[in-house]
């Protein structure tokens, strides 16, 4: 009988195995985990514990573990909880490489901080600082004064008072802009600027959560002046412009300039505000970057409040920032929400010193511009230092001529040439490699084009060429020592 003889073979029972395990306490008494606990303390040692334990049942119970495999875990135990408490308790949110060769990576984070802006920020949150107290008078002084100031030596031209203020991020910033100007009454926005960005911020959505209505004008490729001339009347709060920051429409197309929105706005004594998005403070034009009107032009050109992100061109921590008319910028702070989408001391902290080094004229101390001013030439000579040790380590290198990105809803076409590395490792697919690259301690985020990983340097600071190559060994596999 079949059944019989298998029982004979396997007369261990479930419950038998089971009783191989130890218990939770009894396993964290034991000598084995003393160091762990020592060093990582008694709760998450037991959690970690609880949860390899809680594995091996599960394990169990499904058949998967036989006697023998049973003792070999059990021996192993001690080195299962090390595992589980390297991704319980280690950082979840870690540093990458990123060979993407787009800069300003929504998914990575956006702008790699100044390290004047690193330093200010644990200069001044390690312990208390004068956020919000004036240290002339002694009294209650404003969290703004502090980076509003260096955005008037960077914006402040004509004889009007232009001031900023800060709020958490660019989508928080349009909608105070809104719902300040707007509420109850009407914005008038062309159909082809109702944009969205990143799956959750959408132009009608914010809109309709400011309580101002939107009033669509034009067509999706085609608005004249006269569209938006039409439109005024007297629930008219807001003239919006949009910047079309992740697609281009081209063809048979038409948009007002915005010197014709900025002079019918006057004319009718009603604001224009323009959601920049990306916001460059930099000329773009002086890295080959044409057609990005920057905060500056904006404001000269006369638009009344100008809206954008901390972290994408201007290449300094999350933030939204208004700047305009000293006027309307002072209803926007007396508005009751203000205060909810205000930023923390960290935030001035890194925006302080990103604009200490735009005042100063140190634009390469700002990562995301230095990326975007490097040459091709110098990327080059990188890539050929980079290609020769993974060309040694028997990993397959070609260089090809390539495109990096700005990303960040920054100029949708604007490309800049770079120099690329594409790897090749024998018995590996490019999606396997990617893969390996990803799982490294330090993990490396790179391209797959037309079935071969690329490497884009641009994104990559020098000081990682080492580490880049090091990761790209090991996950080859062919790191000797
Ligand atoms: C990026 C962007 C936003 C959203 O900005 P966040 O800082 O990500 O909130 C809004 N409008 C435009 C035009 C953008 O490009």
């Amino acid at each position: 009988m079949a059944s019989w003889d298998n029982f004979c073979v396997n007369p261990v029972s479930k419950s038998d195995l089971y009783r191989k395990l130890p218990s939770v306490d009894e396993f964290v008494r034991g000598a084995q985990l003393q160091a762990a606990i020592a060093r990582d303390g008694r709760a998450a040692v037991t959690a970690a514990a609880r949860a390899v334990l809680e594995r091996a049942r599960l394990e169990i119970g499904r058949g998967g573990l036989d006697q023998d495999a049973i003792d070999l875990l059990v021996a192993d135990l001690a080195h299962a909880v090390e595992c589980e408490l390297r991704t319980s308790i280690g950082y979840s949110l870690r540093p990458v490489i990123n060979a993407t060769g787009v800069i300003l990576h929504t998914n990575l984070g956006r702008a790699p901080l100044a390290r004047s802006a690193i330093e200010n920020i644990a200069h001044t949150a390690a312990g208390y600082s004068n956020l919000e107290f004036d240290l002339d008078s002694g009294e209650r002084g404003k969290r703004d004064a502090h980076v509003d100031r260096l955005f008037r030596q960077l914006f402040q031209e004509g004889p009007g008072s232009i001031s900023t203020i800060v709020v958490n991020n660019n989508a928080a910033a349009v909608w105070l802009a809104l719902n300040t100007l707007a509420a109850g009454g009407e914005v008038i926005v062309s159909r082809g600027e109702l944009v969205e960005i990143g799956g959750s911020f959408r132009i009608p959505d914010v809109m309709q959560q400011s309580n101002a209505i939107l009033r669509e004008v034009g067509t999706t490729n085609r608005t004249r002046i006269g569209d938006y001339e039409q439109a005024i009347s007297d629930k008219t709060r807001v003239l919006l412009r949009v910047h079309r920051s992740n697609f281009e429409i081209t063809g048979f197309t038409e948009q007002p300039a915005l010197e014709e929105l900025v002079a019918l706005a006057r004319a009718r004594d009603i604001p224009l505000v323009e959601d920049l998005g990306s916001g460059a403070i930099l000329d773009l034009r002086s890295v080959g970057i044409a057609g990005e009107t920057g905060v500056g032009e904006s404001l000269r050109t006369g638009v009344d409040v100008v809206t954008y992100s901390g972290d994408k061109l201007l290449g300094g921590p999350q933030a939204g920032m208004l700047t305009g008319r000293a006027d309307l910028i002072r209803r926007m702070r007396r508005n009751s929400l203000f205060r909810a989408l205000r930023v923390d001391k960290l935030t001035y902290s890194a925006l302080e010193a990103t604009l200490l080094a735009y005042v100063k004229g140190e634009h390469d101390a700002i990562p995301a511009l230095s990326m975007m001013r490097l040459s091709k030439d110098a990327i080059e000579a990188r890539a050929t230092r980079v290609s020769g040790h993974l060309q040694a380590s028997g990993i397959k290198v070609e260089a090809i001529d390539g495109e990096s990105l700005i990303g960040g809803g920054a100029a949708p076409s604007a490309t800049l040439p770079t120099h690329l590395l594409t790897v090749t490792v024998n018995g590996l697919s490019a999606e396997q490699l990617q893969v390996r690259l990803r799982a490294l301690e330090l993990p490396i985020i790179a391209r797959v084009q037309e079935g071969r990983v690329v490497l884009d340097l641009r994104t990559v600071p020098a000081e990682q060429d080492d580490a880049l190559v090091r990761g790209l060994k090991e996950a080859a596999g062919t790191v000797r020592d």
